[in-house]
């Protein structure tokens, strides 16, 4: 069985201690390869190399480090047929949406932070006669980035293309739920000339890698994307080292539907905002609140829409909802359908799972299921699934549906449905949220800031939020007089 490796020091390296764990495919259900179970050796060794080589990438020529993270960017497009079927293999998600999301956006982080360090310029501040003050953006050392398995290489390359751009040398740990795409991304990197030692991927279990990273007094930075309550066990372990935190955590997005709205184009969108990727987009819709003028359209149409979405084996260019990421995550997801019954709910389409064929069996197939006739604030409406299941609510004012919106711990996006500019952008200024998206879902423009506000993180990723996050400021105050 073939066994992934660490990229330490510019090496493909097995784990010090010998020790591998399963990687499944989620559509079979079968474990397929290994992933190295590495520990604090590890890490330790990762650290070092990447100590070792900080100081000659921070002080590389910006121009080199875009010509090298812009090769990684072509070495991705040119392997995207491939990189596109491993992440469909490794996370059960459908190939086409690899294909056209997953890959071509990791290559487009690493050609964006790759060009952004052009352009990425020192302030200075002047106070008249008296003299001025510039303030130097220095690499901050050895950063460590920890990532989860929904969108693996898109998220993998999210924070560490711009760590690597600005000068700092990385740690950094995908899922190991998802570790597949990493392990040919470090390929690329040798293949690209990445320096030795500036990145280094390390595989593993998260209580025993990601915690290892965490925890190193000498790795300064941290930037994680995953669920709320890992997001507080690294803050209350960082943040007594004073390290610097990014924080993207989880969601319970809510979909405001007015009466007003264009009803085709929110009800295609709504169909890709519910359910792409299974539903393991922290970005994707779960609560839907529509207006009661159209209530019972929507209902009836997104029903019906719903029923009709093919589930099937994710390596077929045609499948629309693929696997379920695993075991685990399957089982945790359908005992949310048995909560929702139990609080009132009534399952209008899906609700079970799906009892594929053959060598798919044995695979974590489920319907996509809706949910109706819930209050806002049951555990159903407040818990991030992070599956292919949504409520349905009416509403009757825009008071209400903003109440309800904002009733969870969480506030990372937020979908408004209407053709009135006004009540548009009302809403959206009064919504807890990091993003708002107004007639449109999961439009994106890597120069925003991204992030969510309460439980859903700290800080803001994208643009020139990533290169600050990445760098330490540090103010000259020149005296003239
Ligand atoms: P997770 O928190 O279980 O794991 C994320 C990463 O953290 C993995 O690499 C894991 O190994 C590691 N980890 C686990 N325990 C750790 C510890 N004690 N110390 C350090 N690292 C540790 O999350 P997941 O299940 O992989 O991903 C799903 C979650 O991610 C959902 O909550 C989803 O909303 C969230 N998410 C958020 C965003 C965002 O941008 N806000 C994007 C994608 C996913």
């Amino acid at each position: 069985m073939e066994k992934i490796a660490n990229y330490i020091n510019g090496e493909l390296l097995a784990p010090v201690a010998g020790k591998y764990i399963d990687n499944y495919n989620p559509a079979l259900g079968e474990v397929y390869s290994l992933i190295p179970d590495s520990d604090e050796q590890d890490i330790e060794n990762a650290y070092k190399a990447a100590a070792a080589a900080a100081q000659a990438w921070g002080n590389t020529q910006a121009e080199e480090r875009f010509r090298i993270l812009n090769r990684i960017a072509d070495l991705i497009d040119r392997d995207l047929d491939q990189l596109a079927m491993a992440e469909s293999t490794d996370n059960g998600k459908p190939v086409k949406l690899a294909k056209t999301v997953d890959i071509p956006r990791a290559s487009s982080n690493m050609r964006f932070f790759a060009t952004s360090i052009l352009h990425f310029a020192n302030e200075a501040h002047g106070m008249e006669d008296r003299g001025f003050n510039y303030t130097l953006r220095q690499p901050i050392g050895v950063v460590g980035c920890i990532s989860p398995w929904n969108l693996p290489l898109y998220l993998f390359t999210w924070k560490i293309a711009p760590a690597l751009a600005t000068g700092n040398a990385v740690v950094a740990k995908p899922s190991e739920v998802t570790p597949y795409t990493a392990y040919l991304f470090s390929k690329l990197c040798i293949e690209a000339g990445l320096p030795k030692g500036v990145l280094n991927i390390v595989h593993g279990l998260g209580g025993k890698v990601g915690s290892a990273i965490t925890k190193h007094p000498r790795i300064k930075a941290i930037s994680f994307t995953g669920g709320t309550v890992t997001g507080a066990e690294i803050a209350r372990v960082a943040a007594p080292m004073f390290k610097k935190l990014s924080l993207e955590l989880g969601g319970k997005n809510p979909n405001i539907i007015f009466a007003d709205c264009d009803f085709d184009k929110m009800m295609s969108t709504t169909m890709r905002s519910s359910f792409a990727n299974q539903g393991q987009i922290c970005l994707c819709g779960s609560r839907i609140y529509v207006q009661r003028p159209i209530y019972e359209k929507f209902r009836d149409e997104f029903v019906k829409r719903t029923e009709a979405m093919r589930v099937v084996d994710p390596s077929d260019e045609k499948s629309q909802m693929g696997a379920i990421v695993s075991q685990g995550h399957i089982d945790k997801v359908m005992s949310y359908i048995e909560l929702a019954k139990e609080e009132g709910g009534k399952v209008i389409a899906g609700g079970t799972r799906v009892q594929m064929d053959g060598k798919f069996s044995k695979g974590y197939f489920m319907r996509p299921t809706i949910i109706e006739g819930l209050p806002h604030t049951c555990r159903t409406n407040q818990e991030e699934i992070f599956g292919p299941i949504v409520t349905i609510q009416p509403f009757d004012t825009e008071e209400e549906a903003l109440e309800y919106a904002n009733s969870t711990q969480y506030g990372l996006a937020a979908t408004v449905w209407t053709q009135d500019v006004n009540k548009a952008h009302r809403v959206a200024t009064k919504l807890e949220s990091g993003i708002v998206w107004i007639n449109c879902w999961l439009v994106r423009d890597l120069r925003t800031p991204f992030g969510g506000v309460k439980s859903s993180g700290v800080g803001r990723e994208g643009g020139f939020e990533a290169l600050r996050f990445f760098t330490e400021a540090k103010n000259v105050c020149v005296n003239l007089s």
